[in-house]
């Protein structure tokens, strides 16, 4: 059995850094609160967990005076404004590219109709809208193109700003964005904001799958970027497998002949990768 690990698999920077300062968050205070998980995977969650973290889906979940993590998704901009009001301190891990992406939106929003390329219900996307001044419009297919068209034309704005979500599907952001660009007179600014650690990822998973019988994607069933890889990887391999954990996987799937490659997305600590290999080593006949 042949098995190829893709050189970028694993932990972006972002979660490599919302998770050491989350531990370190725990070390200090003991009991700190999270707003959603905070990473997509069980594992990273349950040994968080079990340091003090509490995880919870709404800032009014938590108590007045308490600490709260923002993970690195972001958070919508009512969030901040409550946990003022309650006196919450926040330990904002927000990813700095995230934060860029506000900042950009933050200057450009008083003169251009902002519209995000994006999962519509992704907390991401949801985040990076709340900081526009209501002029804006989330496409996450090109059936959402005609209703960007009303909103823009309501607008009474003559410039349109496109971002994207970081986690999103390069060549579809450059679909969709020619689309927006045909159908959409006026001065159109693109700022494809795809993340490096993302796009990186996406190509080396594309070219990964061209080349193996099998493809293993590693990581969570909630996680926009792992499903991104799974789809990309069905484009070229007949065979693809999203899995959480080695447990995941049937032995009788794979033979000893094969040629199985393995991509893990931005949550995937390193140890559950080596799982899956001593899996497929040990099991597969
Ligand atoms: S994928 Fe990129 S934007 Fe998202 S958390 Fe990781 S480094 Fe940040």
């Amino acid at each position: 059995m042949d098995i190829i690990v893709g050189k970028l698999s694993g932990f972006c920077n972002g979660v490599s850094n919302t998770i050491k300062r989350a531990s370190s968050s725990l070390d200090q205070y003991k009991k700190v609160y999270c707003l959603g998980e905070i990473v997509h995977n069980e594992r990273v969650i349950s040994d968080l967990e079990n340091k003090g973290m509490i995880t919870i889906s709404s800032i009014d979940d938590a108590p007045n005076n308490s600490k709260v993590i923002i993970r690195a998704h972001g958070e919508v901009k009512e969030t901040y404004d409550k946990a003022k009001e309650k006196n919450i301190e926040l330990i904002d891990l927000t990813c700095g590219k995230i934060l860029i992406i506000k900042n950009k939106i933050t200057k450009k929003k008083e003169e251009s109709f902002i519209t995000i390329i994006g999962k519509k219900n992704h907390p991401e996307t949801l985040g990076i809208k709340s900081f526009s001044n209501g002029y804006s419009y989330i496409v996450e297919n090109e059936e959402d193109i005609e209703g960007l068209i009303n909103e823009f034309n309501n607008s009474k704005l003559n410039k349109m700003f496109v971002v994207s979500q970081t986690t999103f599907n390069a060549s579809k952001f450059d679909k969709l964005t020619n689309i927006i660009k045909d159908k959409i007179p006026g001065e159109i600014e693109i700022d494809k904001t795809i993340c490096n650690a993302t796009s990186d990822r996406q190509e080396e998973t594309k070219e990964l799958s061209k080349q193996v019988d099998k493809m293993i994607i590693v990581g969570g069933k909630h996680s926009s970027n792992t499903k991104e890889l799974e789809n990309i990887s069905k484009e070229n391999c007949k065979y693809v497998y999203l899995v959480q954990e080695a447990k995941d996987l049937n032995k009788e799937d794979f033979s000893i002949n094969d040629k199985i490659g393995i991509m893990g997305g931005a949550s995937t600590p390193e140890i559950i990768v080596k799982e899956i290999i001593d899996f497929l080593e040990k099991e597969v006949k």
